[in-house]
């Protein structure tokens, strides 16, 4: 028996290519924070250009930075993941609005730039918030708006700047509803696209699968053959390939049934997917036929992998669906030879495979490279 000595790391889990885990978060500036402060740049013009005093503009900044840092800090403690709306989206609309709705009550000059700023903050919440949130906020917000003008008219007197600031209160309350209305359908084509993507994936993922074992089917093996073959070419590096088939598969079909067949194909396949390593590649050929490619691997290498495979295989326990408890493998090994078609070192491994089963089976046989 070619039993390896030096053991190769035999890893668990599946044969997907390696998950690359997703790269560690950096913790940013949320863009309601942006935002905020893109409003207290512009606040600085209007204070350089001489619109407003510099208290109003110190004490507007303050409170930008304020809004950032609390939230920059909530997030950076994580404490924003113990509320259900982890964006933290709504209190920091709130938020910022209020400050733009103040800073425009005390600074009538920076009225102009209430509307794009706060369009721009809604933009962002409609993205997160539901329906009913958002249609709050905004009946909230254009009612501030409404009471900061019709106070400032009671304060100062109906005159033409009042009929001014209320045709703006008239084009945010015509256009906020529009823009929401726009936003939530931005928002659908999004979820249809999402769902969209996890459909196209689930079915990607179901045309390489064997459905009964959930190893890799016959047509991605041929993928990973003739990118094994492209590897080898390319780099000058072997590979070997084992055909595997279950010896009288037919007669346990037979005498315990085909599921108990179907039980065995499965447990088989939970073994393999256990001891080959995480730089090989196993799948189901058809039927009880199993191929596994080896990368880097001669064919000295292949074999007595295969060997292994093929003790711990005999060593599975079917006591309970077969009689004869044991199941035994025949396997062909083939080495690629540069140059050659993939077809052809199949079938150097086909006739390995037929050679085990000429000669007795539960064996493994082999072709050499010459
Ligand atoms: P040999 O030792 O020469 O390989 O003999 P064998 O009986 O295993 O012959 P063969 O490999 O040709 O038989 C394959 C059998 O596998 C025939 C078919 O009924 C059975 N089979 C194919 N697919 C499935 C399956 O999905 N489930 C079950 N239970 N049986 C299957
Ligand atoms: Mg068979």
């Amino acid at each position: 028996m070619l039993l390896d000595e030096a053991h190769e790391p035999v890893r668990s889990g599946n044969l997907d290519r390696r998950k690359i885990p997703p790269p560690a978060r950096v913790q940013q500036i949320s863009p309601v924070g942006l935002i905020s402060l893109l409003y207290a740049f512009s606040l600085f013009i209007f204070y350089h250009q001489g619109f407003i005093s510099g208290t109003s503009f110190i004490g507007a900044a303050a409170a930008v930075l304020c809004l950032v840092i609390v939230f920059y800090g909530l997030f950076r403690l994580g404490l924003n993941t113990r509320v259900p709306e982890s964006s933290l989206m709504l209190p920091q609309l709130l938020a910022a609005l209020l400050i733009m709705l103040t800073v425009a009550y005390l600074e009538r000059a920076t009225q102009i730039a209430l509307v794009p700023f706060m369009l721009i903050a809604f933009s962002f919440g409609i993205f997160r918030l539901s329906t009913p949130s958002l249609i709050l906020l905004s009946a909230g917000c254009l009612g501030m708006y409404l009471a900061m003008i019709l106070m400032r008219g009671h304060n100062d007197g109906y005159f033409l700047s009042f009929r001014a600031d209320l045709m703006q209160w008239c084009v945010l309350a015509l256009t906020l509803p529009a823009m929401i209305l726009l936003g939530k359908q931005i928002q659908n084509l999004r979820q249809l696209l999402k769902a969209t993507r996890y459909q196209l994936e689930h079915y990607e993922e179901k045309s390489i699968r064997d459905e009964l074992t959930g190893l890799y089917n016959r047509r991605r093996l041929q993928a990973e053959l003739e990118q094994a073959r492209v590897q080898a070419d390319e780099k000058d590096v072997p590979f070997s390939i084992c055909l595997i088939d279950i010896d009288h598969f037919k007669q346990i079909n037979d005498s315990n049934g085909h599921l108990s067949g179907d039980r065995i194909l499965c447990d088989f396949a939970h073994l393999a997917r256990e001891c080959i390593r995480d730089s090989d590649t196993f799948g189901r050929y058809g039927g009880d036929e199993f191929l596994q490619i080896l990368s880097h691997t001669d064919l000295k290498g292949a074999v007595i992998h295969a060997e292994r495979l093929r003790v711990y295989a005999h060593f599975l326990d079917f006591q309970k669906v077969l009689a004869q408890k044991h199941i035994s493998l025949s396997i062909g090994v083939a080495q690629y030879r540069e140059g050659e078609k993939i077809a052809d070192l199949i079938a150097r491994a086909d006739s390995a495979l037929y050679r085990a089963k000429q000669l007795g089976r539960n064996r493994v046989e082999w072709i050499d490279l010459q």
